[in-house]
Order: C-alpha cells, then sequence, then structure tokens
C-alpha cells in the first residue's frame, strides 16, 4: 500500500535470450515455447525428476537467467507482465497526442519529470502544512483525510462486502500502520531483519530532512519507537487470514468501550462513513493501537504522517525524494539495484489510476474471443472434474457432499474483463500536474469505495485489471476471475499442446476454484456467506488432512534458517493440491477415451506436470525471497512445483525411486479434495 500506484511490480521487457530465438524463427502454427508449448530448453536433465522436479524442468532457464536490474525476482509472470506493459505503453502513447484524453493526460503529466522537479515540494505543503496544524484532539480527523488522500494510517478502514451478510456491505476496520512489510522486521533478532531496521530509521530521517524537517535523527527513532509498538500489538499474519477471528461484528460503542484512546466516532464521521456497526479484524491489535496513540505525543503521530505521505507520493516528488524512496523500499526491502525507466512507471500508475479507462482500450485490442470461447469451455471441464472428486471423497458426510456442489453450481466464472467500466467522470486528471493526479485519484478510489456503503453490491466490479498477469478468487462472490494478460503462453496457448495447457491455465484455474474449499474459502456457502455448512466431523477431518500439508511445507527451508510457513500458505497450497488434481482429471475427461501420442519423447501425463512446472519458473533476489517467506500467503515458486509428490499420477508419471528426495510413500501423499 506504501507505493500504491506500483501495483503493477516493476518489470522488464527483457525476455529470455532463447525464447527471443525461438520466437524468430517460428513458423505462425507453431506454439511459442518449444515444439510442443513447453521449452525444454530450459530442463537440466542431469536432475532426476523425483528429487526437485522443478529444477529438472526448469534448471537451465534458472541457471542462464539474469534478473533483470529493476526487477526484484523475474519469471514466467514477468514476461507477461512486461508483455501487457509494452501494449499498454503503446496504448497510452496513442492517446498523449489526444488532449482530451484522460489516460494521455495522466501518463504525460507522470512522464513530466522537469515539471515535477521545478514544482519542488509545492505541490506537497499544503497537505504536510495540514498534518503539522494537528493538535491530539484533531488527530482522528487527520487519520479520516490522510485515508481519503492515500496515506496509510495506523488503521485500515475500508467498505467491503459483510461475510455473514453478503447482499450487504459493512465498513471494515483492520490493523495497520507499519512503515515496514510486517511485525516481525521490527521484533525479530534475525541479523537481515536487525539490518533492514536500522536502514528503515536512516531512511526515515533521511525523508525528514529532505522536507527539510529539523532533528531528523531523533525524530526518526522516535517513529520506529512507535511502530515497534505497533508492531507488538499486532496479529501474526497468520491469525489476521483467519476468517472466522478476523469476524468481529460490534457497535461503535462497543468499539469505544473496548478499544478507549482513539475517536473512533469522529473518524468514522470525518470520512464520511455514516455507520454504527462495523467489522473489526483483530479486536486486541486495534485497542492496542488506540491505547498507544492515548499515550504517544502528537509530535511523533505528525511525523509518522509526513514519512508515510512523502514515501506514499515519492513517485510523483522531486527526484531526490524518489530515490530515497526506492533505496530503501526496493533495494533494502526487495534487493533491486536499479529503479524502473520512468515510462514503466507512467504506465503502472496510469493502470492503477484509471484502470477501466486503460482496460477498455486494452482489450479491445488484445483479448481475441476465441481466447474466451476456449478459457469457457476448461472451466466447464474442471468444475465437472471438481464434481466428481467430490463424490469419490471418503472424508465428507453426504450432505456435506450435495453442499459442496450446490456451491460449484453457484461459481460465477469471470473470464477476459469486466461487463461494466467504472466512470471516472469525476476524477479530474490535469496536464502538467502529476501530483495533484495522485492525490485526486487516491481521493476518487477513497470516495468510490465510501459510496457503497447501503448500496446493493457491485457484483458486477473485478478486484483486478485485465492486463493484470493474475487470477482470483472472491469469497463473498463466490467467482472466479482470470484477466485476458494471464490467458496467454506459457499459461494457455492454443497452439500448444493439450496437457501442456492443462497443466498451466488448467491448474491455474482449478487453483482458483479450489480456493474455494481452501482453510478459509470452505468457510463461506455457496452463497458466499461465512458459515459452517459442514458436520463438525467433517470439519475435524478436513483440519486432520490440512495439518499434513502444513507440516510438509513447514519442512521446507529456501535460505538458510527461513523456513516456508506451513500455516500461512496452508491456503494456496490446499489450491495448488486440488487445483492441479482437478486439471489433470479433466485433462484425461477431455481425451474422450483416445490415447494421446508420445512427443519428444514425453508422454501426455509428463508434459501435464511440465506444464505445471513451467509457469512456476522465478528467479528471486535474496531480499525479496526473504520478504516473501515472511509475509507471502504463497510459497515461493520451487515449493509450489514440488506439490506434484503428492499426486499418485505424477508418480505414475514419472517413476521416482523411494530414495528420491521428493518421493513420499502412498498414505504419506496428502490429498484432501
Ligand atoms: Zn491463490
Amino acid at each position: 500500500m506504501r507505493r500504491r500506484f506500483i501495483t503493477l511490480s516493476a518489470l522488464v521487457a527483457l525476455v529470455p535470450a532463447a525464447l527471443i530465438a525461438q520466437s524468430a524463427a517460428r513458423n505462425p502454427d507453431a506454439p511459442q515455447y518449444g515444439t510442443f508449448g513447453f521449452d525444454t530448453a530450459g530442463m537440466d536433465r542431469s536432475v532426476k525428476p523425483g528429487d526437485d522436479f522443478y529444477a529438472f524442468a526448469n534448471g537451465t532457464w534458472a541457471k542462464n537467467t539474469v534478473i533483470p536490474a529493476d526487477e526484484a525476482n523475474y519469471g514466467a509472470f514477468s514476461v507477461l507482465q512486461d508483455l501487457s506493459r509494452e501494449r499498454t505503453r503503446g496504448l497510452l502513447e496513442a492517446a498523449r497526442s489526444d488532449p482530451r484524453s484522460k489516460i494521455g493526460t495522466a501518463y504525460a503529466a507522470f512522464l513530466d519529470t522537469a515539471a515535477i522537479e521545478r514544482a519542488g515540494l509545492a505541490p506537497i505543503r499544503p497537505w504536510l502544512a495540514t498534518i503539522k496544524a494537528a493538535d491530539k484532539p484533531g488527530y482522528a480527523a487527520l487519520l479520516a483525510q490522510a485515508d481519503r488522500n492515500g496515506v496509510d494510517t495506523p488503521f485500515g478502514l475500508y467498505v467491503g462486502q459483510d461475510s455473514k451478510n453478503p447482499d450487504a456491505y459493512v465498513v471494515n476496520l483492520r490493523q495497520s500502520g507499519l512503515g515496514m512489510p510486517d511485525r516481525d522486521y521490527y521484533l525479530s533478532n534475525d541479523a537481515k531483519l536487525v539490518e533492514a531496521r536500522t536502514a528503515y530509521r536512516a531512511h526515515l530521517a533521511r525523508l525528514l530532512t529532505l522536507a527539510g524537517e529539523a532533528d531528523a535523527d531523533a525524530r526518526a527513532a522516535a517513529i520506529v519507537a512507535f511502530e515497534t509498538q505497533i508492531a507488538q500489538a499486532h496479529w501474526t499474519r497468520i491469525d489476521s487470514r483467519d476468517a472466522d477471528k478476523t469476524y468481529n461484528r460490534m457497535t461503535l460503542a462497543d468499539l469505544a468501550r473496548t478499544a478507549p484512546g482513539f475517536d473512533f466516532a469522529a473518524y468514522l464521521k470525518a470520512g464520511g462513513l455514516a455507520a454504527d456497526t462495523l467489522v473489526v479484524g483483530q479486536p486486541t491489535a486495534i485497542a492496542g493501537e488506540a491505547a498507544l496513540i492515548a499515550k504517544t505525543p502528537i509530535a511523533v503521530l505528525r511525523d509518522q504522517l509526513i514519512v508515510r505521505s512523502l514515501d506514499g507520493f515519492a513517485d510523483v516528488l522531486p527526484a531526490a525524494i524518489d530515490r530515497e524512496s526506492f533505496a530503501f523500499n526496493d533495494t533494502v526491502l526487495n534487493g533491486t539495484p536499479e529503479q524502473s525507466e520512468r515510462w514503466k512507471r507512467a504506465v503502472g500508475f496510469t493502470s492503477s489510476a484509471l484502470t477501466d479507462e486503460v482496460s477498455k482500450v486494452y482489450v479491445a485490442r488484445y483479448f481475441p474471443p476465441a481466447t474466451k470461447a476456449a478459457a469457457d469451455e476448461m472451466v466447464r471441464n474442471i468444475i465437472a472434474a471438481m464434481n466428481r472428486r467430490i463424490d469419490t471423497l471418503e472424508w465428507m458426510a453426504p450432505e456435506t457432499k450435495a453442499k459442496a456442489h450446490a456451491k460449484l453450481a453457484a461459481f460465477v466464472p469471470r473470464i477476459g474483463y469486466p461487463d461494466r467500466w467504472r466512470d471516472y467522470a469525476a476524477l479530474s486528471i490535469r496536464a502538467g500536474d502529476a501530483f495533484g493526479n495522485m492525490l485526486r485519484a487516491n481521493q476518487w478510489q477513497h470516495d468510490y469505495n465510501v459510496g457503497k456503503l447501503g448500496k446493493p453490491i457491485y457484483r458486477w466490479e473485478w478486484g483486478m485489471a485485465p492486463m493484470t498477469v493474475n487470477a482470483q478468487a472472491n469469497f463473498g462472490l463466490v467467482a472466479i476471475t482470470f484477466p485476458a494478460a494471464i490467458l496467454q503462453p506459457p499459461f494457455f496457448d492454443p497452439k500448444a499442446d493439450a496437457a501442456v495447457n492443462y497443466g498451466g491455465i488448467g491448474a491455474v484455474i482449478g487453483h482458483e476454484m479450489s480456493h474455494h474449499f481452501d482453510d478459509q474459502g470452505a468457510k463461506f456457502d455457496a452463497r458466499g456467506r461465512l458459515t459452517q455448512w459442514w458436520t463438525d466431523a467433517d470439519v475435524a477431518r478436513f483440519k486432520a488432512l490440512s495439518q499434513k500439508l502444513v507440516a510438509q511445507y513447514d519442512a521446507y527451508q529456501p535460505l538458510p534458517g527461513l523456513h516456508v510457513k506451513g500455516q500461512l500458505t496452508l491456503g494456496e497450497n490446499s489450491a495448488d493440491l486440488a487445483g492441479l488434481a482437478a486439471a489433470h482429471d479433466a485433462y484425461l475427461a477431455s481425451l474422450k477415451g483416445a490415447k494421446p501420442p508420445v512427443i519428444d519423447g514425453f508422454s501426455a501425463d509428463q508434459r501435464f506436470y511440465l506444464g505445471w512446472a513451467q509457469v512456476w519458473r522465478r528467479n528471486y533476489r535474496e531480499a525479496n525471497l526473504r520478504q516473501r517467506l515472511l509475509t507471502d500467503p504463497h510459497a515461493p515458486s520451487e515449493q509450489r512445483t514440488w506439490i506434484v509428490r503428492n499426486m499418485d499420477a505424477w508418480y505414475d508419471a514419472y517413476r521416482p525411486a523411494p530414495a528420491d528426495r521428493l518421493y513420499l510413500a502412498p498414505d504419506a501423499r496428502v490429498r484432501i479434495w
């Protein structure tokens, strides 16, 4: 959230040399990768698939692929993200010549670093002056204003679908207030995190100095001390992703009584939220933060907002601040040595600020209807496969199975792009005003969100742009979403072998569907309501099976001393496990009894799992990997690939020996769905 307009993470248009060579010589009917959709040149056949299936499939690629200087990691997702960004750039460059085009104007203003430099700190001065003028009684209203301006505060306040009443919106309040990625960065004694902490304090001091503030070192130290106490109050990420624990509906009066020290009523009122009930995510953390705010001098509270504002708007402030923000947030925290070229960041900003305006022109040009038809069919096949798998489950009661079928029948697949667009008429975008554009875009976003309260659910709305290389499951909407940009090679290639496509996009589709049955998604019924629709015995058996997967992932140690967090990544690993299995079933069913050929020496099942491994090829910088291990609910790509060790069909395909590292005896393989 800190750099909110860099949601399209910085990536470079550097396709691995091997791929460029292939495309140069390609005939129009050939798939983009290799001869059947998989890059066999990227394999390392000196590795036994049973020892490390990731390296077997991707080892040579991993050795030969250098992470571009402005990237924190690089892989199959990055290649497509680069492509999306290049295409979006072309559209925005064309839009620039039309002075009435909002996207063209926003893009051009962001690119105009000379104007940004000339303006200096003048554009942000009024907001900084507002912060500095606030007194303690005015702090709640100040936070509401910060929220609207897009500046992170100690609380996350937003309107969202009510998990227990999915036909209505409700105000949500969540813990927030850390300038580093997680509480561990403040509290752990790990040497690398202690280093990051020291760098953070120096970063805050430099920001204050760049903003012309005196006594920067002492003030930075006070901010870090304040945030360290916030970190102590915070829940862990494991608890914070628990749908039951984080659903605490209360009245404002209850909240005032249980979390004294901060005027929540004034906060909501100033934020334009006319509500007397809300859902509180982490009650003890919110209470801890309120008490902490009460005893912290207003000067420290103000300073935190000043540095958060400078970091948040760094992209559109003078280069000295921009570079300082990059040096900490990207180099220290992610290991990225070089900042991306300005145009890439301009594409990212414009795509975030005016998402649907950019999306409209993007999909008109880059989403062929045939792709949607093919994806629709795959979704149907995988839903059918999941239905069949549910019938065979031994641990689930028949009455729960009936409800699980009903939930599958209720799925809303969303493919390519939304069928309705948001209206940005109220958002004013001005030439030569990069800072103002970002500020007003943040305010527009805030007002749009607040405006949902009391309205029927915006069921048409997507949480992802069609240019984004990703996919999503939404529990409340019982929806699965696949943006246009992920429906491309290596995930999906109409010219590739079907086995590779099912192992790629098929498994991604299965993954998102399976989220609705993972450790959290399974708590939501066919209407998207958070309620226990299973028998108690089903829940107990499901938890026991899930714990086996937790233990399997806890054992992985990607960095010395740093393990994958099995519980934090349980939802994603469950979705991989169930999704890959369903995709495999769907692939077999799609053959309709025909025997698939051997291609280049690989059986169909071997190609299916190679397709899976190929979409997960990714190299990480160490700092980025460390941050992900601490904060990301996804396991690293290598460990995600290894989910295959739980699948009987993978053993049949590759015949690993019992002594191989990934080998699991049949009764040690985890099967949940
Ligand atoms: Zn997922």
